[in-house]
């Protein structure tokens, strides 16, 4: 269940290094100021900082979970990340059959990446 809005977040992203962390939050902060995606708020948030709160540039809790949704077609997104131990984490829509295709983060020049890597 994808929709033209939502359609370029329909991507697994793996992040595995800080910059691409913060790419993700801002990706996903510009979809919430346009609209196209609202946070699914957790009664019970794993972690202390509010996505708000992050997307201003807030430091990261050692553990991140948010959730979104998109706001025409109901698709739901995750992104997770473990920062103490650099384990890394991911952005993805819930719904596997979603993904269109397998993207690196961020390797050189993150022209595949929608939205992404502007810096
Ligand atoms: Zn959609």
């Amino acid at each position: 269940m994808t929709c033209e809005k939502c359609r370029d977040l329909c991507v697994r992203v793996s992040i595995k290094r800080p910059h691409e962390l913060r790419n993700a939050i801002r990706i996903a902060w510009q979809n919430i100021l346009d609209n196209t995606l609202s946070e699914i708020i957790n009664p019970n948030p794993i972690s202390s900082v509010t996505f708000a709160e992050l997307a201003k540039g807030d430091p990261w809790d050692d553990l991140l979970s948010y959730s979104f949704q998109c706001t025409t077609c109901g698709e739901r997104f995750h992104l997770n990340a473990e920062t103490y131990h650099g384990s890394g984490g991911s952005w993805e829509p819930e719904n596997k059959q979603s993904i269109q295709e397998s993207l690196q983060a961020c390797e050189s020049q993150c022209a595949s990446t929608p939205k992404s890597c502007a810096d």
